[in-house]
């Protein structure tokens, strides 16, 4: 596997451990039938479990059974999945980084005794409803309200493109409290079994097709008190998971490229034209040098945004830069890579063009390529751009 920088030789045994035993799973339980599972537009829900008791579901939080492994060996575990299938590495990401997280940070303890294990074996599924059918850049104007009730909150609004949302026990949702004069918003975990809840699925993607995604519809729902995140209140609350995923995502788009890259290596020296292979002719040389320069690049910058994340100081500026040359890199090369193969690379055989179709979503996803160039822009100026 490319590591051209020998980013090996500074990883910790239990770290390589970690990652050798993803990859294993990764390709004896998962890559035989991902193609598949991209065909049918399905998402392999029996490895739910499985992939809870190998771990993959917040590593790096501890408490509640959770093992709290550095943030490096988190990220290299994204970084496999990721190699398979971005709707896997979507699967953990959410999962840990957008319905654990939260609850592990904000959560009441008898919010964590009753989700964190469930949700970290696998035996439960958890998903994040923060975009409205109105607002997905900008989530600060949602309109998904709570209505205070004596004992409880009555929550009325809808949420969609939500990864897992139909096959999920329960939803992270974000809505303004109409309650209090300046409507802050707050997090509630809904049982999506509660009546006034659906969940209908989004077909006919064309990215991310291993993974499945939905709306979620709230018409009146009731919760209990106790089902408020008692521990936050507004943007924050929403914005600091994203920067949890997002770190995931920096990681997990270079195994995409990664894979990419050494499907194309393989078929280059391969495939035979004009008497040997096409790894011979310099054009093709170039592509790989490229190539394997940018996923080096890539890799360098997530392995120091693990120290930052350790450090305790990465800033989510940090994770927007990261998140956004890493996804872009991944879009790019995972198109060269298809490009390599030919008229082979536009099937289901070769795993680059379906790489290139998922880093569609992952480069929207998360915060746009756009919304990460603000950012940047507003911490680099000091103006924010948002509204101009
Ligand atoms: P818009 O915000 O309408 O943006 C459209 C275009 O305008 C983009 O190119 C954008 O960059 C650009 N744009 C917007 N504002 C500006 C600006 N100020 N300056 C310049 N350009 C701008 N959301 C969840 O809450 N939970 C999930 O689990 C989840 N999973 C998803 C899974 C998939 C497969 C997909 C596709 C999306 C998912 N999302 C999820 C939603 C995702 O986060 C949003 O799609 C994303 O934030 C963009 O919002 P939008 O689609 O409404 O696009």
């Amino acid at each position: 596997m490319l590591d051209y920088f020998d980013i090996d030789a500074k990883l910790s045994q239990e770290e390589r451990l970690i990652r050798d035993e993803a990859r294993k799973f990764v390709d004896e339980r998962v890559r035989p039938d991902i193609a598949e599972h991209y065909e049918e537009a399905t998402f392999p829900t029996e490895l739910i479990p499985e992939m809870g008791e190998m771990g993959f579901y917040a590593p790096n939080l501890d408490g509640y059974g959770l093992p709290g492994v550095s943030e490096t060996a988190y990220g290299l575990l994204m970084q496999e999945l990721e190699a398979c299938d971005s709707g896997l590495r979507s699967m953990a990401s959410v999962q840990g980084a957008l319905v654990m997280y939260p609850i592990h940070a904000y959560g009441s303890d008898e919010q964590k005794d009753e989700w964190l294990p469930k949700l970290g074996e696998g035996e439960a599924v958890g998903c994040f409803g923060l975009t409205e059918p109105e607002h997905g850049s900008n989530p600060s104007a949602m309109e998904t309200q709570a209505e205070k009730t004596d004992e409880g909150y009555v929550l009325n609004g809808s949420k969609t493109w939500i990864t897992n949302s139909p096959i999920a026990d329960v939803a992270v949702v974000w809505a303004r409290d109409k309650s209090e004069a300046d409507t802050p918003i707050r997090g509630f975990l809904v049982e999506t079994e509660r009546d006034g809840v659906t969940t209908n699925k989004i077909d006919e993607k064309l990215s991310l097709r291993a993974s499945i995604t939905g709306e979620i519809d709230l018409n009146d729902v009731w919760v209990p008190e106790a089902n408020r995140l008692p521990g936050v209140e507004g943007m924050k609350g929403p914005l600091s998971c994203l920067t949890q995923a997002r770190y995931g995502i920096a990681w997990g788009a270079v195994g995409a490229a990664r894979d990419s890259f050494e499907q194309a290596r393989d078929y280059a020296l391969e495939r035979d034209q004009f008497g040997g292979p096409i790894a011979r002719f310099q054009m093709q040389q170039e592509k790989l040098a490229e190539m394997a320069t940018q996923i080096t690049l890539s890799q360098l910058l997530a392995f120091r945004l693990a120290e930052l994340k350790e450090a305790d100081e990465m800033r989510p500026q940090h994770v927007s830069m990261a998140k956004r040359n890493n996804v872009r890199m991944a879009r790019d090369q995972s198109r060269v890579a298809r490009e390599m193969l030919g008229g082979n690379g536009i099937t289901l055989d070769y795993s680059p063009m379906r790489h290139m179709s998922n880093m569609e979503t992952v480069y929207t996803y998360e915060g746009t390529h756009d919304i990460h160039t603000l950012i940047l822009g507003e911490d680099l100026t000091g103006i924010p751009a948002y509204n101009q």
